[in-house]
């Protein structure tokens, strides 16, 4: 063979290994923190999730009162309520870690040292409403742009309008559906891409992941911890798992 031949073979084995889109990925929940007990959302939940290979690393974001996006999963940070507090304020606490709360904007930076592992970001609801959960979601998509992040970023929420918004402003983003209320036809027709339901719901409605693929859609579910809970959506071939035991999934889709 060749230097040619060579070439373009070694080529396209790391092709087909980079771009393997059958069978089903993992997604770490909030990153991967639970074997070295990380704090969950952290940077190093982030590194984490790298380090072990997943597919995707999920996080949270919210928005503090002088609107810097920031990365947590509840409403309030250490008994501050985000929405009311500074980012400033969000300081005088630290992370079981030592780091300071992540803003989105650290997170994404950290995330986009690398190229394999996809960013999925969760825009979570305000407790004031929409007006402020459409303003974070706006936040979220003008930073995304200002980093040239777009290929390496995905979105998830539970509020409908927010993946609507989403699909007006970037018509080409990957955006998920997490309330698990609508059918996945119901979702497409307002520019969602896939559905990301819980487990139960899938059981509720068995023909949603059939459906959902059928329409194109990409199909993930949270938060799957349980082995039998993962082998019945493998073997449906789901495209994604959002887990808060990413170890154990990679081992057992590995086997
Ligand atoms: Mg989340």
């Amino acid at each position: 063979m060749n230097l040619k031949k060579i070439l373009i073979t070694m080529s396209l084995c790391a092709f087909v290994g980079c771009k393997e889109q059958h069978g089903t990925q993992v997604i770490a929940h909030r990153g991967a923190w639970k074997s070295e007990n990380l704090p969950e959302n952290s940077i190093a939940s982030l590194n984490k999730a790298i380090e072990l290979g997943c597919y995707g690393a999920e996080f949270d974001v919210h928005l503090t009162k002088d609107e810097v996006p920031v990365v947590n999963h509840d409403a309030d940070f250490e008994g501050m309520e985000i929405e009311t507090s500074t980012y400033q304020e969000l300081l005088k606490h630290q992370l079981s870690n030592g780091e300071h709360i992540p803003t989105l904007k650290d997170y994404l930076l950290q995330g986009l040292q690398q190229k394999d592992v996809k960013l999925i970001v969760e825009i979570k609801t305000s407790p004031s409403g929409d007006e402020n959960t459409l303003k974070l979601t706006r936040l979220v998509l003008d930073m995304v742009t200002a980093l040239e992040a777009d290929s390496m970023v995905a979105y998830i929420c539970f509020n409908y309008k927010v993946g609507k918004l989403i699909h007006q402003l970037k018509p080409k983003a990957e955006v998920a559906y997490l309330n698990g209320d609508l059918s996945p036809s119901e979702v497409k027709k307002v520019g969602y891409t896939g559905i990301n339901y819980n487990y139960k719901v899938y059981k509720k409605h068995p023909n949603w992941i059939r459906e959902a693929k059928e329409l194109g859609m990409t199909v993930n579910s949270w938060t799957v911890n349980k082995q039998e809970e993962m082998k019945v959506l493998i073997a449906q071939d789901i495209d994604y798992i959002t887990t808060n035991e990413p170890e154990m999934l990679v081992e057992l889709l590995n086997r």
